[in-house]
């Protein structure tokens, strides 16, 4: 049986149960900011989308474009044809043979126009086709993350609740002195990081900073006494043999 006085024990079990209850948030908060960086990825990856989108409407709508003027001009050519057939004069005739000549100089070049931007609007589409599959990756990535998440959460949430309360329970039976210290320590630097066990038996184990003799005669007269360096409220582990000198 451990006695009532054993404060170095309270505080080893506060700080293993300070550790896990900052390892349980940890991982909540950790799973909220993977969510939200996969989330951002899914809004990059769909506006990238969009963009190639726009750039494949303005290919496809120029294609079309330069289609209707092939149209148009086999049109106008359609049309002189029959006028020539008709034509009342010589002068006329001259005339509509050379506009004739000029259209079906002109179509070979908007039929070439025409060909090189569909052609070059069918090359952009693979361009969509990947966006699509950068888009799909992420949102199953979100998806499940999100689903990983919710899982685990309950559990994680039901942890803190129990490891909550064995604090609480441990957290009583500190004295007055370490109470105070302990409880500005961890509203001021969180539960973790307000105590840290002497490591090698003269080494703060959370900032490496050499403990004084003094220091360690202090904590081992039961009284409170924080690393001059980082703060923390120290204790000793099980193990510890004071060494003087
Ligand atoms: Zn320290």
């Amino acid at each position: 049986m451990e006695k009532s006085n054993d404060i170095r024990g309270v505080l080893e079990r506060i700080h293993n149960l300070q550790s896990q209850l900052g390892e349980l948030n940890g991982r909540l908060r950790r799973g909220k900011l993977l969510m939200k960086s996969q989330s951002d990825a899914i809004d990059k990856n769909a506006a990238t989308l969009q963009k190639i989108n726009d750039e494949y409407n303005k290919l496809r709508g120029y294609a079309k474009q330069k289609e209707l003027e092939v149209t148009h001009n086999d049109q106008n050519l359609e049309r002189r044809r029959t006028q020539l057939r008709e034509a009342k004069s010589n002068k006329e005739y001259q005339a509509l043979q050379s506009q004739i000549a000029a259209d079906e100089a002109a179509r070979g070049v908007l039929d070439d126009e025409a060909i090189e931007a569909i052609e070059k609007a069918d090359e952009f589409f693979v361009n969509i086709e990947a966006a699509e599959v950068e888009l799909k990756k992420s949102q199953d990535l979100f998806e499940r993350t999100k689903k990983k998440y919710f899982e685990d959460k309950p559990v994680i949430e039901a942890d803190i609740v129990t490891v909550s309360e064995l604090l609480k329970v441990e957290e009583v039976k500190l004295p007055r002195d370490f109470k105070e210290i302990y409880d500005r320590l961890v509203r001021t630097v969180g539960g973790k990081e307000s105590l840290s066990v002497v490591e090698n038996q003269r080494y703060c184990g959370a900032c490496n900073h050499q403990i004084p003799i003094n220091s360690l005669a202090i904590i081992l007269q039961k009284k409170p006494i924080v690393c001059s360096s980082c703060a923390r409220l120290l204790y000793v582990p099980k193990d510890f043999v004071f060494e003087r000198g």
